[in-house]
């Protein structure tokens, strides 16, 4: 069991280095196969200076060429989605058990997306649309897969995916009109949508409750720390993504729990 979520754990590792090169690459519009270069002296990475997390701590977070500091965003987010790997991995996949072999196939997929556009929307205020193309592919694509023939549509993870997708795209559309984009922007309808789907009717209002009230402790939290105004425009993605990812977990792992939210 140890080994497996291990295995999970470089997985992990190895894809957020990759999600690391994703974040700043989708917003140049370079290509995403291209060798990896240091964004300060652009002197080309050596293969042995590009191992996740380890180049990072060797080379003691500077470039090798030109000494510039390397962004903490590297270590942290391979740590991330390392961490959300293993998680994955520990609690929703068993070897012997098919159907969990495609649920983690679809959870480390919108994990993967997830950490991209936390990451991207916190650095440029901005989320990827790409990326809510994937992520609700991958969605659509499991809840249809995962449907029988004997279940009603509308009870069904799809049926109530897209109910829950369309009540928080449209909680957030409304936001959006009121404030006249002045408290969150269309990137978070969209955004919005993919995660109620994801979670799907009731959980919608759980997740809605856990990102709003995240949200707001940080922000109170940075009036006080930084001294930004309420008029800062805060970055809303990494609070849905947080909000969503746990709601995801939290019902798998005590789905007890959430029952006893809910009524
Ligand atoms: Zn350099």
């Amino acid at each position: 069991m140890f080994s497996l979520t291990f295995s999970f754990f470089i997985l992990g590792l190895i894809i957020g280095s990759f999600l690391n090169v994703l974040v700043y690459r989708l917003k140049d519009v370079e290509t995403l196969l291209g060798r990896s270069f240091c964004r300060s002296c652009r002197h080309q990475i050596r293969w042995y200076d590009n191992i996740p997390l380890l180049s990072f701590v060797l080379l003691k977070g500077e470039c090798r060429d030109c000494k510039s500091g390397i962004s903490w965003q590297y270590p942290f987010l391979e740590i991330l989605t390392a961490g959300l790997f293993a998680f994955a991995g520990a609690y929703f996949f068993s070897p012997r058990d098919v159907s969990s072999w495609l649920e983690t196939a679809w959870l480390l997929g919108i994990i993967a997306c997830f950490v991209v556009i936390a990451a991207y929307d916190l650095r440029y205020m901005e989320i990827p649309i790409i990326l809510l193309f994937v992520s609700l592919g991958l969605t659509l694509l499991f809840f249809t897969l995962q449907f029988h023939s004997g279940q009603a549509l509308w009870s069904s993870r799809i049926g109530l995916g897209l109910f829950g997708g369309a009540a928080v795209s449209l909680f957030f559309f409304a936001l959006v009109f009121m404030s006249k984009e002045t408290w969150m922007g269309w990137g978070d309808v969209w955004l919005g949508f993919v995660c109620g789907m994801i979670v799907g009717l009731p959980l919608a209002l759980f997740m809605l409750t856990l990102s709003f009230t995240l949200g707001a402790f940080v922000g109170v939290a940075g009036i006080f720390l930084k001294g930004k105004s309420l008029k800062s425009q805060v970055p809303f993605a990494p609070f849905l993504v947080v909000g969503t990812l746990s709601t995801v977990f939290l019902q798998h792992i005590f789905p007890e729990f959430i029952r006893f939210f809910l009524l």
